[in-house]
């Protein structure tokens, strides 16, 4: 394999969730993880996707990795191409977070950036025309009549008009202004685009003349793109790789063809189940997550997804399918101040003739759990955490429950395992020690990470 055009070690970016001086002082801050210690490489002409749910970290990462915003930790190697005129030429390797802010300008003629919202990022009172010439007028490259000529190529390369060099953002569509946005970015011939959701603002068939766009171009001037959507049916479309991002962690890496055929990371085999299918008669299991990604300031213990996942690894002697109702339990109650946010399923009417057994049949209901659980001590266990529960004494329960039922999940902290030179994915059900029995879980307080 050639070397990367860009490696990325260890990038992480905090960001402080309460600004107030005294706490600040005090040292009490609270740090939003937003991206936390993820490594990748990007290689000279490909597309490596980066595909999320929505406050998965993915934006963050795109703008810390070309310091629009600086990262908190972390490495950014770049190699720049032969020929590159930038800075960096006659250098093997320029680290980026070591630059100052003007070599970091002058390099930015090599990085460039696309956003979802172009029409945020450009000038209304600018025209069409000086919007994608204000790159070429910072890098000097190009002034009077042959930054005119300039321009109209990149318009006539993007397929607009040089007619609306003179028109202004406003007068276009959501489609024709990424157009300009695109133009913008081509203007200082950059070695690397992050794309950060490019497209997912358009509709259908606009979506795929930019991402048909996007392709032609990057054949034509040789160009490498990170391209980040929430979208993984884009993504599948534009990438050479694709690279799984879940709370601030890239969970599996691997060419498209690894990521989309099993064996899959948990959290990526959701995704690819909610794609749509194109054929009506297609009847595949759709996995669905419950709720949505956990605030990053306060992320859950072990594995992040152990919250979500749908094949969490049981304790011994429970089935995987009554674990999760299990752990879906124990996650609610830990929030819970009423019976009736643990029994949804009940009516009002049924809460106020509620008794013990009621109580029990309809929390059983609510998570999915057997009549009987099939482990008899478990059955001892969750039966005396529903006592103390119908009494209200949540916090009894609480710690029954937490104290009886402990995922291995919820402890181990998942290191990236290889399945192939091109492939990782950070899961203990594919780690060999969960193989050897060797993943004990203990108490959730106890979480480590795992090398
Ligand atoms: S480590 Fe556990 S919770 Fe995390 S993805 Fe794998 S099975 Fe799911």
């Amino acid at each position: 394999m050639t070397e990367p055009i860009l490696r990325v070690e260890g990038l992480k970016e905090y960001y402080e969730a309460n600004e107030g001086f005294i706490e600040s002082l005090l040292g009490q801050s609270q740090w939003v993880k937003a991206v936390d210690g993820v490594d990748f490489e990007l290689y000279p002409g490909e597309t490596l996707g980066i595909v999320g749910e929505s406050g998965c970290g993915k934006s963050s990462l795109g703008r810390s990795v070309f310091r629009l915003i600086e990262p908190t930790a972390g490495s950014i190697y770049y190699h720049p191409p032969k020929g590159s005129d930038a800075l960096a030429a006659g250098h093997d390797e320029v680290e980026l977070t070591s630059l100052s802010s003007s070599q970091m300008r002058d390099l930015r003629k090599d990085l460039q950036y696309i956003f979802q919202d172009p029409f945020s990022s450009m000038n209304p009172r600018m025209t069409v025309g000086d919007i994608i010439g204000e790159p070429l007028d910072v890098h000097n490259l190009a002034s009077g009549g042959e930054r005119k000529e300039r321009i109209y190529e990149l318009l006539n390369i993007v397929g607009l008009n040089p007619s609306h060099a003179s028109r202004f953002p406003h007068e276009f569509s959501g489609g024709q202004r990424q157009r300009i946005g695109i133009a913008r970015s081509l203007a200082v011939d950059p070695e690397i685009i992050i794309c950060d959701e490019p497209v997912s603002a358009l509709d259908v068939s606009v979506q795929a003349q930019i991402l048909n766009l996007l392709e032609d171009l990057q054949e034509e001037f040789d160009l490498s793109y990170i391209f980040i959507a929430h979208d993984l049916s884009v993504v599948e479309h534009i990438s050479d790789r694709v690279g799984v991002m879940y709370l601030g962690e890239l969970v599996e890496v691997g060419t498209t063809e690894d990521v989309f055929s099993p064996p899959y990371h948990p959290y990526a085999e959701a995704l690819l189940s909610a794609i749509p299918e194109p054929d009506p008669l297609w009847e595949g299991d759709r996995i669905l997550l419950s709720g949505t990604v956990p605030s990053p300031l306060d992320p859950p213990s072990g594995c992040k997804f152990h919250t979500r996942c749908p094949k969490v690894i049981p304790p011994e002697g429970l089935e995987q399918e009554t674990w999760r109702g299990l752990l879906d339990f124990k996650l609610r109650l830990r929030e819970a101040e009423t019976l009736e946010v643990l029994t949804t399923v009940e009516t009002e009417a049924e809460a106020a003739t509620r008794d013990r057994e009621s109580f029990e049949r309809r929390l059983r209901a609510e998570f999915g759990l057997p009549a009987q659980l099939e482990d008899g001590q478990a059955e001892r266990q969750l039966t005396e955490t529903l006592d103390v529960l119908y009494e209200e004494d949540f916090e009894a329960a609480r710690s029954t429950l937490e104290a009886a039922f402990v995922s291995p999940c919820e402890v181990h902290e998942p290191a990236d395992v290889q399945m192939s030179d091109s492939h990782r994915i950070a899961c203990l059900l594919h780690d060999e020690r969960y193989e050897r029995g060797e993943l004990e879980a203990s108490a959730p307080s106890d979480a480590v990470a795992d090398d």
